[in-house]
């Protein structure tokens, strides 16, 4: 964990596009209000062959109109270098400096690769096309992308794409500290010096985080799974109970040298206020 401990600490918060009227209007409002806490930026999803790609750059829009750093994710699986170029373009144009590349899933029923396989060849060809205009973030798995055959081999996969020109990376949400710090020192050993930043899931709806964990593969370690399973339906507990927990995980993390922390704050305000009230970041 030593590589990580001098680097500066990034704290920033996810959105994803909202699809109604009035999923736009709360987001407005959550981005003013977690914008008060200075995050360094607000980053949104894109979704992989779907129908929300619109929706990202309108979403990049609202959060630069009210004055703030914006991330648009990219991904490549499906799509095509013309198709990437004139997205680059636009966010050039708008004035965006990061970009959050991804490799992305097509959505179930949807076969077409395209030309680009990996999220290391989305790296290469931004890095090809724009130089070092944008700031280049990468996903990392603590637990391993569900996909990869071993760890070992995400490992190795990881490093390329790091190595392809990435400044940082941003992982999946996991609940188990020592699953970052030995990806972490393992990335160190590989020669991965570029800030690893934990992604957190504030927990708020057991079904919904089951559900999520399920896709990903993150784990949801026995011991929360059972006390969220014996809270039953009663929300105000798991609230309390999942703020505690996430609390307790990110001062771990900083304490041990995490340099900085990414909220998936699926479009709300809390808890990721409070946890970030009470960190005191
Ligand atoms: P990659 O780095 O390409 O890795 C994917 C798999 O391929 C891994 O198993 C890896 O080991 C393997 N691999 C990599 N390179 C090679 C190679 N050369 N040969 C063989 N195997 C290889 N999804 C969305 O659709 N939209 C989003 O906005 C989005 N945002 C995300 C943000 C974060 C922070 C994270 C952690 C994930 C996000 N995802 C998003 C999910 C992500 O798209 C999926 O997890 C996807 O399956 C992998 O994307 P990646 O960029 O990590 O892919």
């Amino acid at each position: 964990m030593e590589s990580q401990k001098k680097l500066p600490r990034t704290y920033s918060c996810e959105f994803f596009p909202p699809k109604t009227e009035q999923g736009r209007a709360s987001l407005s409002v959550t981005i003013d209000e977690l914008g008060r806490l200075k995050p360094a930026y607000f980053s949104c999803t894109y979704g992989a062959g779907g129908s929300t790609q619109d929706g990202t750059t309108d979403t990049v829009k609202e959060i630069m109109r009210q004055g703030f750093a914006a991330a648009p994710h990219i991904t490549c699986i499906g799509s095509t270098p013309e198709k990437i170029k004139a997205l680059l373009d636009g966010y050039i144009a708008l004035g965006i400096q990061r970009i959050v590349a991804l490799r992305g899933d097509l959505p179930p029923g949807q076969d077409q690769a395209g030309h680009f396989l990996y999220a290391d060849q989305l790296v290469a060809f931004i890095r090809q096309q724009t130089g070092n205009h944008f700031h280049l973030e990468i996903a990392a798995y603590p637990e391993k992308h569900p996909q990869a055959s071993s760890i070992q081999e995400d490992l190795r996969h990881f490093k390329k794409k790091a190595d392809t020109g990435a400044n940082a990376a941003i992982t999946q949400y996991f609940f188990n500290p020592d699953a970052y710090f030995r990806f972490v020192d393992d990335c160190a050993q590989l020669g991965v010096t570029i800030p690893i930043v934990p992604g957190i899931m504030p927990i708020t709806n057991y079904k919904q985080l089951a559900r999520f964990s399920e896709g990903c593969g993150a784990e949801i370690p026995r011991w929360i799974a059972a006390r969220l399973e014996g809270y039953g339906e009663d929300l105000e507990a798991i609230r309390a109970f999942g703020l505690d927990v996430t609390l307790r995980l990110c001062e771990t993390l900083l304490e041990r040298g995490a340099p900085g922390l990414h909220f998936y704050t699926l479009n709300r305000t809390e808890p990721t206020r409070t946890i970030w009230e009470q960190l005191g970041i």
